[in-house]
């Protein structure tokens, strides 16, 4: 028998470097029931990826060190990051860049400023419920 505390909550590493954005969206996801993981910069986010196993990454693209072309580049590489599901999160409006990030391998594009509902409701699509037994 599986109590509250025995199941799983999904989780979604947050690869950005804005504060506020960083705030918003992890509000709205816990408040939903998921766990957030946090990275402020694109090496950072591979390394938390290869680490926490997430299972979904929401990634800016201007961020420090590394973009989030070039980090996503990297985990969609490698096993077993690659099967994680990639959201590019980005300020850039150019048809150009979502056809650069299907190219790259995201799987979903959210232009910003993204509506706090927007963020919640693509990593429904992908992840399903925050809770899940076992
Ligand atoms: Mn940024």
């Amino acid at each position: 028998m599986s109590t509250s505390e025995e199941r799983n909550r999904r989780r979604v590493l947050l690869v950005e470097d804005n504060e506020d954005n960083r705030i918003i969206y992890r509000m709205i996801l816990e408040h939903h029931g998921y766990d957030v993981l946090e990275a402020h910069d694109g090496q950072a986010g591979i390394e938390m990826a290869r680490t926490t196993d997430p299972d979904l990454i929401l990634m800016d693209i201007s961020l420090p060190v590394m973009d989030g072309w070039e980090a996503t580049r990297v985990l969609k590489s490698e096993l077993p990051t690659s099967v994680i599901p990639i959201v590019a999160l980005t300020a850039h409006a150019l048809r150009s860049d979502e056809a650069k990030a299907a190219e790259i391998g995201f799987d979903a594009f959210i232009r910003k400023p993204a509506e706090p509902k927007l963020v919640l409701e693509i990593v429904q699509q992908f992840v399903g419920p925050a809770l899940v037994d076992g």
